[in-house]
């Protein structure tokens, strides 16, 4: 399709100003361009065209069914999007008085309550802007409480192989050495492995729980009593909570922080570039190191204060406020039911999925799943030569979006899917007809699947050069 520069004509425009009905004012000569600024020129009716022929060779939630494992895909309810919008809320300025924003201190309050009761933490900070910001907020809280009780040795912080790709890039951003331990047979943490890393420079342990192959640790409970009785702290990513909350709370499977993504768990979008949040929360020793502002409740008054040992800010201002009053809405929507109801459904459909392709796919864990489970094409890829892109390819074909692919690194050819509970069972059924269609091509027309997808705009982009040789912008 045309770029709008390439549309764009000499004149043409789209809007109309009024008279300017002030005194005009000139600028100085020095503050002016030398050459003119390239803008597209363009008219209403064609900018329109051109904004939905790009929607149209866009994949969303809107369009089809969207698996895409470890993402949480789900759909966002438009009530939530409407209370976002809500000039009460879109009007108002970070800088204003505390008086003039006593409501929104309230979402803050409120959410932070809610938050704290389905986490079981004793406070929660909404500054950071995504999953990964979080996870260094939490290890930031690690770092502060070691420095603080002088125990400066302890700089080494233990990641299981089958944790999100963010948890050792953000341990590392924090200035810890990240330790690895393996997965035993089954998928969990190898409890050896874990007593054998742990020591007196033992910061603590990030466990991504359920872990990226879609299983809920069965010795949680050991791990944690391991790292503390070696005096390190556990941290508990929290992005797929979408598996577990209701049913169960980091803070009592003795975690002493937790990240939450609000844009997976709590109904904002997630993808095409934010705004997302990734919200911390801490036991009560930890509080006292939290980002500031936080905000209290004084009688029916709402204040800001900043702890006692605060590491200060990691994000302006009070992080994505609007994606807090969806996560609000969203929870008050469903409710102390509706809660644990959603994760059950996202783990019913993911086993019924799983159950559905089992036989023909392989998959890596044979056993019951969480949100999402992890098929491996390995097999595939040695007998007939198709591998886990073949299959992901193809999938666009017939309007889905493809799973997570090659992810997690400890499985080959690995397909990672993750329905969520907002699919219907009918969806669920036409997904995997779709899924055992594909293989079947396998057999009898394994070359075109190698040329998959046949009817994007895009089939299969060199993606290493796209890595290496990024063409950002329009050359004029
Ligand atoms: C998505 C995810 C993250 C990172 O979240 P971002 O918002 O993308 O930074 C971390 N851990 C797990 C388990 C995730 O699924």
């Amino acid at each position: 399709m045309k770029l709008l520069f390439e549309r764009s004509r000499k004149g043409r425009q789209c809007c109309i100003l009024p008279p300017c009905d002030v005194e005009t004012a000139a600028f100085d000569e020095s503050l002016l361009r030398k050459a003119p600024l390239h803008l597209p020129e363009i008219s209403e009716v064609d900018l329109g065209r051109h904004y939905t022929e790009l929607a149209k060779q866009t994949h969303g939630v809107n369009d089809g069914f969207y698996p895409l494992g470890s993402c949480t895909m789900k759909y966002n309810p438009r009530i939530d999007e409407e209370a976002a919008a809500l000039p009460g809320f879109t009007g108002i300025h970070p800088l204003q008085e505390p008086e003039s924003v006593q409501g929104a201190m309230e979402v803050l309050y409120e959410t932070e309550q809610l938050l704290k009761e389905i986490t079981g933490m004793d406070a929660m900070t909404f500054q950071p802007a995504a999953g990964a910001h979080g996870e260094y907020t939490g290890l930031l809280l690690i770092r502060s409480y070691h420095l603080h009780n002088g125990n400066k040795e302890r700089n080494k912080i233990i990641v299981p192989d089958s944790a999100h790709g963010t948890n050792p890039a953000s341990a590392s951003m924090a200035g810890f050495e990240v330790i690895s331990v393996k997965s035993d047979e089954n998928g969990g943490v190898d409890l050896d492995a874990l007593r054998a890393a742990v020591g007196p420079d033992t910061a603590g342990l990030m466990l991504t729980n359920p872990n990226t192959v879609g299983l809920f640790d069965p010795n949680i409970l050991k791990i944690t009593e391991i790292v503390h009785q070696a005096g390190g702290l556990c941290y508990y990513d929290g992005a797929n909570l979408n598996a577990v909350m209701g049913h169960v709370r980091p803070g009592d499977l003795g975690f002493d922080c937790v990240h939450l993504n609000l844009h997976k768990t709590f109904a904002a979008p997630h993808g095409g570039g934010g705004p997302g949040s990734g919200p911390v929360g801490c036991k009560e020793f930890l509080t006292q190191f939290m980002p500031a502002p936080l905000v209290k409740k004084e009688e029916d008054h709402f204040e800001f204060f900043v702890p006692e040992n605060s590491m200060g800010r990691v994000k302006s201002f009070y992080g994505n406020f609007l994606v807090v009053v969806k996560a609000l809405t969203y929870i008050r929507t469903l409710g102390k039911e509706g809660i644990p109801e959603a994760s059950a459904g996202a783990v019913l459909n993911a086993n019924y999925l799983m159950k559905k392709l089992s036989g023909v796919y392989d998959m890596a864990f044979d056993t019951l799943c969480m949100h999402e489970f992890v098929m491996t094409l390995q097999r595939q890829a040695h007998e007939k030569g198709v591998t886990a892109m073949d299959v992901a390819k193809r999938l666009l074909d017939f309007g889905i979006h493809p799973p997570t692919m090659y992810f997690p690194l400890i499985v080959h050819e690995a397909l990672m899917v993750e329905p969520t509970e907002t699919e219907s069972p009918e969806t669920l059924d036409e997904a995997a007809g779709i899924f055992l269609k594909i293989m079947e091509e396998a057999d009898t027309d394994p070359e075109s699947l190698h040329q998959a997808p046949h009817s994007c705009p895009i089939g299969r982009p060199d993606e290493v050069t796209a890595a290496r040789k990024p063409v950002l912008r329009y050359q004029f």
